[in-house]
């Protein structure tokens, strides 16, 4: 059996982990390079159980799991560790500017309100060594990686049954297609009746900080004149810290490699994070960067078949949450394309019929 993956992010890499293991000859396109979007440029936490109460739940827990085994299965380092996140907020004008922060590498006026996660319960990898890793361990298994854009589904004489993929450098033929193209799925809708799926982009700054910050992630508000704002802050094992705050709503360029950050963005979020703390200094700025995580219309991943197609399959719309659960969605992509359906968690809430789909002449309107 071959299955062709569209898409080289951390769901198209998981995706080919755990289909290769399971002997499939997997052909992943990806159009740039591997973790060339969100996934080589998002924060990188886990949490176990951050989506109780949602849909997501039983995906996040396994992934979860997912994630604590993987640095045992799979060669490579990619930093994962435990860690504790707290909340809280940075006092803007008042009686608790002075007060001494909770954490002592944090600034005076930054308080620590609560504990959010502990190290049983949240935990931290580097997105791009960790995406890069499990592709290396897909390429190990006998998966093949090509570079191209692949630029819609080649089909039998009915249209009913998916054949491969068409791309610029010509059709790639297979027994199943699994997209993965995060926010640019929405091109896909040319492609096959699916439901939209947005891009939302956010600027972030990676510091080289070294031992200097401990393994203490960040949720904090910061008033601001405008209102609170959100701000996330994620120091990572290999000595980078992350921090990214605002996300806007900007067009999605149709090249990957050309998007780029706000530089007013980049200049806002600087000031805060030197408000933050004295280490996040402009010298040790390693990156100034923007991504567009995909979402869909109800906040919930589109992962399983495509309807009214044989062999076509998708999986995006992770937002927030795409390097949390990325290995749940490939174990359970697996499980369906190779034994019909998946076991080990339950995709129906993630079922791509459940939202309308997108008519495709509002995209070539456009
Ligand atoms: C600032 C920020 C911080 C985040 N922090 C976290 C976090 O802490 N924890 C967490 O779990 N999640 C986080 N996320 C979310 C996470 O990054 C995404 O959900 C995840 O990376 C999406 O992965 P993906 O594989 O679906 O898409 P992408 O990473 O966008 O990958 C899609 C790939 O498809 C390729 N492609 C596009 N078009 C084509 C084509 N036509 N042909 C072939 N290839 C194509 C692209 O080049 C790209 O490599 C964050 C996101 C952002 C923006």
């Amino acid at each position: 059996m071959r299955v062709v993956i569209c898409g080289g992010g951390v769901i198209g890499a998981c995706t080919a982990y755990f289909l290769s293991r399971r002997g499939v000859d997997v052909v992943v396109v990806e159009r740039t390079e591997v973790a060339a979007a969100a996934s080589g440029k998002a924060g990188g936490f886990l949490a176990l159980d951050w989506c109780a109460g949602t849909p997501l739940d039983a995906l996040a827990r396994r992934s979860f799991v997912l994630h604590t085994q993987l640095p045992h299965e799979v060669a490579g380092n990619w930093a994962y560790r435990r860690m504790t996140a707290y909340g809280g907020f940075v006092a803007g004008d008042d009686a608790l500017r002075g007060t001494p922060s909770a954490l002592d590498w944090l600034s005076s006026g930054v308080v620590i309100a609560h504990r959010l996660g502990t190290t049983d319960t949240t935990a931290i990898v580097h997105p791009r060594k960790f995406t890069s890793a499990m592709m290396n361990a897909a390429l190990a298994q006998g998966a093949e990686l090509r570079r191209g854009r692949v630029t819609g589904i080649a089909r039998d004489a009915d249209g009913t049954t998916a054949k491969g993929v068409e791309t610029d450098g010509g059709v790639i033929e297979a027994d199943g297609v699994v997209i993965a193209i995060g926010p640019w799925s929405l091109l896909a809708t040319q492609w096959m009746r699916l439901p939209a799926v947005y891009g939302q982009r956010s600027p972030s700054i990676v510091y080289d900080t070294g031992r200097d910050v401990p393994a203490d992630a960040l949720f904090l508000e910061y008033e601001q004149s405008s209102g609170a704002i959100s701000i996330e802050v994620f120091p990572r094992a290999d000595g980078s810290t992350l921090i990214t705050a605002f996300s806007d709503v900007a067009p999605l360029p149709v090249d990957p490699a050309t998007v780029t950050p706000d530089q007013d963005a980049i200049e806002r979020l600087q000031a805060i994070a030197e408000r933050l703390s004295p280490l996040f200094r402009a010298d040790r700025i390693i990156a100034r960067q923007a991504c567009f995580r995909p979402l869909t219309r109800d906040g919930l991943p589109l992962i399983g078949r495509v309807p009214n197609c044989e062999g076509l399959y998708v999986a995006t719309g992770h937002n927030v949450w795409g390097i949390l659960n990325a290995p749940a969605t490939g174990e359970a992509f697996a499980e369906l394309i190779t034994e019909g359906a998946a076991r080990s968690v339950d995709l129906t809430p993630f079922d791509p019929a459940r939202l309308p789909p997108l008519d495709p002449s509002l995209l070539r309107a456009r």
